[in-house]
């Protein structure tokens, strides 16, 4: 089967310094990937150059066998979730989560149909009419995540979204958006730097060090064969 996502050769450079350096990688359709790392490792760029808010140095990015490299974000098929919510202020949820399918044309009945869809899957209904001042930070992310969920994409990239909250919120959101995953099936690029979320979520794990992917593999075998003493010692078992 063709794979979701497909990164050939890919390298970013910040002026002279090599961020990302001929990095492959195939996720299959409706796969979880998890890109774990310390902090600075090059998570988040590639992460950027997949949705297309950065421009790559070098390579291409395949969705569904199509070449976006060069493609605006809108047009990728993505939907991306940050760690800040980057919601709209000043907009109820309600308008947050339509705003993109308003400016995009589509028909009202449509908008409407896709909101409570993912309001319900998100359980957020009561909170449609208040603005994003009056949430929790754990709802906060459920609407961030909603305005991904509205666009109706193939492919979900999230980046640290559990990092702003508290040890209990974050287990909560974890098991939600595992459960998110099992329901809707689509592919999901998850960037985190934390251990357990990236042994709970994923199916396949990609180590990063440096721009470079240390190992890629399931999460069992991450833990208990690690490829050398940079994977064990992130998370590798102690033996
Ligand atoms: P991570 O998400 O894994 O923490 P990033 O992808 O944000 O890492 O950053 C990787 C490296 O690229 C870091 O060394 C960071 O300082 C550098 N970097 C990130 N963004 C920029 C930028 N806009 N300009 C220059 N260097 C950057
Ligand atoms: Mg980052």
């Amino acid at each position: 089967m063709q794979p979701s996502v497909s990164i050939k050769d890919l390298s970013l450079n910040f002026g002279n310094v090599k961020v990302l350096e001929n990095l492959n990688l195939d996720i299959a359709q409706g796969e979880f990937i998890v890109l774990l790392g310390p902090s600075g490792c090059g998570k988040s760029t590639l992460l950027n150059c997949i949705a297309g808010l950065l421009e790559v140095s070098d390579g291409q990015i395949f969705i569904n066998g199509k070449n976006v490299t060069w493609e605006e974000p809108k047009d990728r098929g993505i939907g991306m979730v940050f760690q800040s919510y980057a919601l709209y202020p000043q907009m109820s949820v309600e308008k947050n989560l339509s705003f993109g399918l308003r400016v995009a044309g589509m028909k009202k009945e449509e908008i409407n149909q896709r909101v409570k869809r993912a309001a319900e899957i998100l359980q957020i209904e009561p909170l449609l009419q208040r603005k994003p001042a009056n949430l929790s930070g754990g709802q906060r992310q459920r609407v961030a995540i909603g305005r991904a969920l509205v666009r109706d994409v193939d492919v979900f990239l999230f980046d640290e979204p559990l990092s702003n909250l508290d040890a209990k919120l974050r287990s909560d959101l974890r098991v939600e958006i595992k459960r998110l995953h099992a329901r809707l099936k689509n592919t999901m690029i998850y960037v985190t730097h934390d251990q357990i979320e990236a042994l709970t979520l994923a199916d396949r794990i990609a180590i990063m060090k440096n721009g470079v992917i240390q190992q890629l593999a399931d999460p069992h075998t991450i833990y208990n064969k690690p490829v050398n003493l940079y994977v064990a010692g992130f998370i590798g078992s102690p033996s």
